[in-house]
């Protein structure tokens, strides 16, 4: 059965040139099927893995808008509709100029599996632009938003594909993106999810995807019989993810203590300053280095006095790490220097942060605990399943209603991807558990479906 996961990796590597961030994601998910596909002949038989490693469909069009100078822009838009085994494809949309129609991939394979774990109805997607919104106006980005949704209104649906924000996308790109669709459509759907609270949006999705990272390895550390109480972190990013990472390891009695954005990282020994962190990025959308004017014990350090090859932010000792920026930010020196420095555990609340070598490397301590991706960040898009739901009954419900569905859905999530990964030998293998258990349901689905 091995030869069938290396004859689709083989395949995969020579269709989809190029696209090496899709191909290690592939790699990462196919190679921790084996046991499963050891087991059941049923997925071979019934092409599973072929059929799975290619999007549904995959929509790719040109955005133009005039800046404020006059000058026409153009940029690439995409969206990936990836599995609609188990529900209408659902995923974030991505504005940064890294994006491509592999990175698109990635993310939208990633996508299946998490959304799977959830439990909540639905299935995988991911779209975006390489359009760049860092230094635009606020009438730019609009007019780009706006632009963006005239050509993909067409393609999404309240019972077909729910997009949400990832990087580069927040509420103010959601609001103009959700303005648009109306103006468009006449409708008022719940056709994006991260809405204003005023407009059909849910109390506690902008804090979810962070806040789902901590309640996740704070079930697996409870397993173990340990805790986060007086743990000091390592988070990397400074935008959504990352912050609401830094406000619930305050909450649980740890300590983040740094952050950090594409130029630099910050590191504050008395533990992030929240309330300044939130006014630099959320109100003021000011770059991470004005953090140390306002805390003199903060030290800042750019990314030209990175060590060659590593990410500094991961040279600062801690007990656990909160890759929360972007991905293959983790690498195999990077996750040495942390073990070396004390670090036993790491969450993903990015997509795919840690490179194929470090999760080789913390899947082999014994001592180590490490909450993969696509179990650990599945809070946002399982809160976003619940603003959908809230959407579907006209109704909305308290933040700590939301607060605590989510708390279920993230011990949910563990306890499915620990049981998985003792029903195949690797307890405590959650990469192994998280990526079985999530295909598991999607490609039975698949068979039952039909050859579509
Ligand atoms: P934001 O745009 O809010 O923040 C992204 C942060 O990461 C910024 O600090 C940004 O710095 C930094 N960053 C982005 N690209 C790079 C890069 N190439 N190198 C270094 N730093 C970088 O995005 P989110 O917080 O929403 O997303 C962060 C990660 O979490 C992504 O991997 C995303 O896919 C994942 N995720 C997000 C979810 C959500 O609900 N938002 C749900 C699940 C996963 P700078 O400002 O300098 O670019």
């Amino acid at each position: 059965m091995s030869n069938y996961v290396n004859r689709i990796l083989d395949n995969l590597k020579r269709s989809c040139v190029g696209q090496d961030v899709f191909i290690q994601a592939a790699t990462e998910v196919l190679f921790s099927l084996k046991p499963l596909l050891d087991k059941e002949s049923k997925y071979e038989k019934h092409a599973i893995l072929e059929r799975i490693t290619i999007p549904e469909r995959a929509i790719s069009f040109r955005v133009t808008y005039v800046d404020d100078n006059g000058k026409v822009q153009v940029n690439n838009g995409y969206r990936v509709q990836f599995n609609s085994a188990i529900g209408p494809y659902k995923g974030g949309l991505r504005f940064h100029p890294s994006v491509d129609l592999g990175v698109l991939k990635f993310l939208g394979f990633e996508q299946i599996f998490k959304n799977s774990l959830t439990g909540v109805a639905i299935g995988g997607g991911k779209g975006g632009s390489d359009f760049d919104p860092k230094g635009k106006s606020d009438n730019e980005i609009m007019r780009f938003c706006q632009n963006f949704m005239t050509e993909l209104y067409r393609h999404i649906g309240n019972t077909t594909d729910v997009p949400a924000g990832d990087i580069g996308v927040g509420g103010r790109e959601i609001g103009y993106l959700f303005g648009q669709y109306k103006k468009l459509t006449g409708l008022y759907d719940g056709i994006l999810t991260g809405k204003g609270l005023n407009w059909g949006g849910s109390l506690a999705r902008t804090e979810a995807t962070g806040y789902g990272a901590v309640y996740f390895i704070d079930n697996m550390l409870k397993k173990a019989g340990l805790g986060l109480e007086g743990k000091k972190c390592a988070v990397s990013g400074s935008g959504n993810v990352a912050i609401y990472t830094v406000e619930k390891l305050a909450q649980l009695g740890a300590k983040a203590i740094t952050v950090s954005d594409s130029n630099g990282f910050i590191y504050d020994p008395d533990g992030i300053d929240l309330a300044l962190l939130k006014e630099l990025k959320e109100v003021k959308r000011a770059r991470l280095s004005e953090y140390v004017k306002s805390r003199p014990n903060a030290k800042y350090t750019p990314v030209s006095e990175y060590k060659p090859g590593t990410n500094g932010v991961w040279s600062v000792p801690c007990d656990g790490a909160f890759p929360s920026a972007t991905q293959n930010e983790l690498n195999l020196e990077d996750i040495k220097t942390l073990y070396a420095n004390g670090c036993r555990f790491v969450s993903e609340g990015a997509n795919m942060p840690s490179t194929l070598e470090a999760i080789e490397f913390m899947l082999s301590k014994k001592d180590f605990y490490f909450g993969p991706a696509k179990a650990a960040n599945a809070g946002g898009v399982a809160t976003s399943g619940l603003e959908m739901m809230q959407n579907a009954g006209m109704t909305s419900w308290s933040f700590d209603e939301v607060d605590s569905k989510l708390k279920g859905i993230m011990k949910h999530i563990f306890e499915l991807s620990y049981e998985t990964s003792v029903e195949f030998g690797e307890a405590g293998n959650l990469v192994l558990g998280s990526n079985i258990a999530g295909f598991r349901k999607v490609a039975d689905a698949m068979i039952d479906q039909g050859y579509v």
